[in-house]
C-alpha cells in the first residue's frame, strides 16, 4: 500500500533500503492534461538514521508529491513535465 511520505514515520523506514522510481506525467501544452507517463528507476536509498530520513524529506520537496510503499520497500517521486507536445485532439481545436 502506498502512503504519502509526509505521513510515514522515520521508525517505519529505519534500517531499510528503498528502490526509488521517478514517475513523470507528461502534460499537454494546451489543456494541461496527461499525454503519457514515464517511469525511471533511480538510485536506491538506505535510511540508516534520522539524517537520511530528513534528507529524503528535503529531496521530496522538489517533486509534486512523494509516496512510500513500506511493504515493498519502494519510494515513488511524482513529477510533471511539458515536453512541448500536444494531444492530436487539441491540435484540431487550434
Ligand atoms: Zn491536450
Amino acid at each position: 500500500m502506498k502512503k504519502a511520505l509526509q505521513i510515514v514515520k522515520f521508525e517505519e523506514m529505519e534500517k531499510k533500503t528503498f528502490e526509488v522510481t521517478l514517475i513523470t506525467e507528461r502534460l499537454c501544452e494546451i489543456c494541461d492534461k496527461k499525454i503519457d507517463t514515464k517511469e525511471k528507476t533511480m538510485k536506491t536509498i538506505h535510511i540508516s538514521n534520522r539524517k537520511d530520513y530528513d534528507n529524503l524529506l528535503t529531496r521530496a520537496k522538489a517533486y509534486d508529491h512523494t509516496e512510500v510503499d513500506i511493504k515493498n520497500n519502494k519510494i515513488y517521486f511524482h513529477n510533471h513535465d511539458y515536453p512541448g507536445e500536444i494531444h492530436p485532439s487539441c491540435i484540431e481545436k487550434l
